[in-house]
């Protein structure tokens, strides 16, 4: 069912794959069980482009190719400029590495106290629990580690990660991620936030996932359950583009707001993908009627392999201006720059403020115009009748 203004989401059915079962299809083991992970696999759905095959060849060795029957159904197969095409196929840019670029552009290994635990700000851990994920998106930012195609060697170590929050009281939240947490089992899952609620300076708990995108099948009522047992379990997910905003990514963010879990988004600006202000605007619009809240809006990391994908970030800073006042606040995502070499996130900014003295402040609102505050007071005439008790903000004390 094709996509209308009107619609909150799209629809398409089992697309490809008619002849499944529904039962089949709606079960998450079954897409994980089927995807498309070979060239010789996606040749049979469709024409590579020269450059995507180039990329093809070169991805074992980089990132593993892996695509769920239900995200591939998103692909135009006809359009070779197809944002979601994009994201999970990869092109001969991969190959391609600039002099500026880096395995661990974040250098989250040298924040690692132990394997799989960044501690980078004070108050808060990143903590990697598994390697895997549903699908790989061709500009992730953990490629070193991720799907274990470069011999990384990267082997979570939940006793060793929760011993270490342990022992730091400072750490009062946990943020999980990978790979692709929502991966583990529904019995690791829980392990772990029963493990995490024991630890009484843990106050936050949050998972970024990009499975709700990926595959929607494995928010499952069993799994949100556990959300609810262990909540409030605050989680990021990551659409980039308002293709992905299916039915079953509403339903399936319907699930995990009805179990009580807050949602946020996390973008990555990508070129050819979501560089564009009208984009943007369509996916925060459609994230809000999901209950999903735009967080973030990041630089691309300085990723290997990852040039194809760079936008200017003039370009992403024109991009929030166009939403800032033009749309609802809770649609604009905050953008941010990684910090290479591993300063944290950065926020970047269209810049309002025209001037600052000690007099005033000029700036700009969303439409150009020029308004004033000023900031020293010059008096006009004195006050001398004094209020009555219980008016103008003078309180009453009752005996
Ligand atoms: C992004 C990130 C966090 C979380 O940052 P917030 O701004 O609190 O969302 C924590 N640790 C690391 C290493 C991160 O990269």
């Amino acid at each position: 069912m094709p996509y209308t203004e009107d619609r909150a989401a799209w629809f398409e059915g089992q697309g490809l794959w008619q002849h499944i079962p529904e039962n089949d299809w709606r079960d998450w083991t079954w897409q994980l069980k089927n995807r498309i992970t070979t060239t010789a696999q996606l040749e049979q759905f469709m024409t590579l482009t020269p450059d995507e095959k180039a990329g093809c060849e070169h991805a074992n060795h980089k990132l593993a190719l892996a695509i769920t029957p239900y995200f591939f159904n998103l692909i135009d197969r006809r359009d070779p400029e197809c944002p979601i095409r994009k994201q999970v196929i990869p092109r001969g840019g991969e190959m391609i590495v600039s002099a500026e670029e880096q395995l661990d552009s974040l250098g989250e290994d040298e924040h690692s106290p132990v394997p799989g635990l960044v501690h980078r700000y004070p108050d808060r851990v990143l903590f990697l629990v598994t390697d895997r994920c549903a699908a790989y998106c061709r500009y992730c930012t953990r490629s070193r580690l991720v799907s274990n195609a470069q011999d990384y060697n990267f082997h979570p170590e939940f006793e060793q990660g929760l011993r270490y929050i342990e022992a730091h009281p400072e750490i009062r939240d946990v943020l999980l991620s990978g790979g692709d947490p929502l991966l583990l089992s529904d019995r690791k899952i829980e392990h772990l936030l029963a493990r995490l609620r024991e630890i009484k300076h843990v106050e936050f708990i949050r998972i970024g996932s990009r499975i709700p995108v990926f595959l929607p099948q494995r928010i499952t009522p069993e799994l949100c359950e556990i959300f609810k047992k262990y909540g409030p379990i605050w989680m990021s997910i990551h659409v980039n583009h308002p293709k992905e905003c299916t039915e079953e990514l509403r339903a399936a963010c319907e699930r995990l707001s009805f179990a009580g879990v807050p949602l946020g988004n996390q973008s990555v600006l990508l070129a050819g993908v979501n560089d564009d202000a009208e984009v943007m605007k369509a996916l925060v619009h459609r994230l809000l009627r999901m209950r999903v809240r735009p967080y973030y809006l990041y630089q691309m990391d300085l990723i290997t392999g990852g040039a194809h994908f760079k936008v200017d970030v003039r370009k992403g800073i024109e991009i929030v201006r166009a939403l800032r006042g033009h749309t609802t606040g809770y649609a604009v995502p905050q953008y941010v720059i990684d910090a290479p070499g591993g300063g944290g996130k950065v926020p970047v900014n269209p810049d309002y403020v025209e001037k600052i003295t000690d007099d005033e402040v000029v700036f700009r609102n969303y439409e150009g115009h020029v308004f004033r505050y000023p900031l020293k007071s010059t008096t006009k005439r004195v006050a001398t009748d004094v209020p009555a008790p219980g008016h103008h903000g003078v309180p009453v004390i009752v005996p």
